[in-house]
């Protein structure tokens, strides 16, 4: 198990190197669109805890008791990133999400993040080609949904043994001590679903990240070492 802190720094730098990959592709997202700011955002419990840590510090906890932050009753499929890619490697058919609650995230004030700093991974990896306000459908770059899904699997490893849910709920549960009643328990890596055609794309970035130190190891080093 990594101690907390050094897995925030592990996070850090999983963003950081993500979004340098990302900067390659030409997307449309700009400040002010916020189409895919919705409650269906997923993340994991080390990403709860640096949110909560983040609200604390700016005095902003109480605003996790509105009724906006209010959990519904969940609508996710029962898989984390990484128990849907083993389903998956394992050829076994996998249930979907029922529906997606595709109300305004409680974070969302004038159409920008009030917590931007700490925002998960499933809210960073959001882009379009194309504007998709009108639409609502996102125009994904051929390998870029398979390389952001290598990271979501890369975190959620790293938080093994932590929970994965929406974020409205998740935050519910920390808030309360009550996390485990909430989502799915994470699970370590079994894998990857990257496609042949998508390795030259992908692999630079997962290489890259896997190469980054941090305190004095390796991002891979770190990973080995993650298992709860
Ligand atoms: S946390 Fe911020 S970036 Fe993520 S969905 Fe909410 S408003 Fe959007």
């Amino acid at each position: 198990m990594i101690p907390r802190p050094i897995q925030r720094l592990l996070l850090t730098t999983l963003y950081d190197a993500f979004a340098e990959w990302a900067d390659a592709f030409a997307f449309a997202c700009r400040k002010g669109c916020a189409t895919c700011c919705t409650r269906s955002v997923t993340m994991t419990s080390l990403e709860g805890d640096g949110i909560m840590t983040f609200l604390a510090e700016a005095d902003r906890l109480s605003a996790l008791s509105a009724p906006a932050f209010q959990p519904t009753a969940s609508r996710m499929g029962q898989c984390t990133t990484n128990t849907f890619v083993a389903a998956h490697l394992r050829g076994e058919s996998v249930e979907e999400a029922e529906s997606w609650d595709l109300r305004p995230c409680p974070f969302l004030k004038e159409e920008s993040c009030t917590i931007y700093p700490v925002r998960p991974f499933g809210c960073r990896l959001f882009a379009s080609l194309d504007p998709c306000a009108a639409s609502g459908v996102a125009e994904m770059a051929p390998g870029y949904l398979a390389g952001a899904t290598a990271l979501l699997q890369y975190i959620e490893h790293l938080d093994s043994g932590g929970r994965w849910s929406t974020m409205v709920e998740l935050l519910a549960g920390l808030r309360t001590g009550q996390a485990d009643g909430y989502g799915q328990t994470t699970a370590a890596i079994p894998g990857f679903l990257v496609a042949p055609d998508e390795r030259d794309l992908v692999e630079p970035l997962l290489q890259g990240l896997l190469a980054r130190e941090v305190e004095n190891q390796t991002f891979a080093q770190w990973l080995r070492k993650a298992r709860p």
